[in-house]
C-alpha cells in the first residue's frame, strides 16, 4: 500500500465529544488515536520525570507550554504505528503548535490531511464536562446523564472503575474554556487559510455527530 499517510486533527474545546468520537473515527481512518491530554495522563500515572514537570498546569487547567507538549507528541508519532499517519485529538492547541506540527510533517514529506471541528456552545460544554466520567482502565468516556454506563461506576467495555477528572470539576472547566477560546480558537482561521478545515455540529447525539463526521471525512480534498 503506497497512499499518503493520513493525519487528520480533531480540533473542537473540551467536552465537544473529541474523545468519544475517536474511537468511532480511528476505525474509519485505520490510523492510531493519539491524545495529547491521554498522554500527558499516562505521565502523571506512571509518576514519571516528565509528568512531575508537567502536572501542576494540568492541575490548574493551564496548557502546557508548546516545547514540552510538541516534543512528546512528536515522539508519539515517531512510534512505528503512526508511520500510516493518526488521528491528533487535542494537540495542536495554539497557533505555535499548530506551526511545529506542519513543520515536522513537512520535513517527511506529509501534512494534515483534514480537520474536523466539532462545534458546541459554551453553556452545553460546561454541563457535559461535569457529568463525565471517564474509565481508569480503557479510557472509555461517559456522561452521568446523556450516555450512562449500563452500570453504576463501572466501564461497559472492561469492567473498569469510573472517574471524574479533577479538571472537570466546575471550576477548572470555566478556566479551561477561557483558555480554549484565547488560545485554540485562532486554529479554526489558520486552518481554514489552508482549506482543510470541516465544521461538524457537535450538539446533537452521539450517533448524529458520527454520521456528520462519517460523511465529511476523506482525505483526498487536498490533492
Ligand atoms: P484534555 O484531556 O485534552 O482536555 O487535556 C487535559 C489537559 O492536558 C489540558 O487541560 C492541558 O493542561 C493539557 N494539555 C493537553 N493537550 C495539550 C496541548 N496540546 N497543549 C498544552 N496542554 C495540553
Amino acid at each position: 500500500m503506497s497512499s499518503a499517510p493520513k493525519f487528520v486533527v480533531l480540533l473542537g474545546p473540551p467536552g465537544a465529544g473529541k474523545g468519544t468520537q475517536a474511537a468511532f473515527l480511528r476505525e474509519i481512518l485505520g490510523v492510531p488515536h493519539v491524545a495529547s491530554g491521554d498522554l500527558f495522563r499516562e505521565h502523571l500515572l506512571n509518576k514519571t520525570k516528565f509528568g512531575r514537570q508537567v502536572v501542576s498546569y494540568i492541575e490548574r487547567g493551564e496548557l502546557v507550554p508548546d516545547d514540552l507538549t510538541t516534543a512528546m507528541v512528536m515522539e508519539r508519532l515517531a512510534q512505528p504505528d503512526c508511520q500510516h499517519g493518526a488521528l491528533l485529538d487535542g494537540f495542536p492547541r495554539t497557533l505555535g503548535q499548530a506551526v511545529a506540527l506542519d513543520e515536522a510533517l513537512a520535513k517527511q514529506g506529509h501534512r494534515i490531511c483534514q480537520v474536523l471541528n466539532i462545534v458546541v456552545p459554551d453553556e452545553v460544554l460546561v454541563e457535559r464536562l461535569s457529568g463525565r466520567r471517564v474509565c481508569r482502565k480503557c479510557g472509555a468516556v461517559y456522561h452521568i446523564v446523556h450516555n450512562p454506563p449500563h452500570q453504576d461506576g463501572a466501564c461497559d467495555r472492561c469492567g473498569g472503575e469510573l472517574y471524574q477528572r479533577d479538571d472537570d470539576r466546575p471550576g477548572t472547566v470555566r478556566y479551561r474554556l477561557k483558555v480554549y477560546w484565547e488560545q485554540t480558537s485562532p486554529l479554526i482561521d489558520y486552518y481554514k487559510k489552508q482549506g482543510v478545515l470541516v465544521e461538524i455540529n457537535g450538539n446533537q447525539s452521539i450517533e448524529g455527530v458520527q454520521a456528520e463526521l462519517k460523511a465529511a471525512v476523506t482525505c483526498d480534498g487536498r490533492g
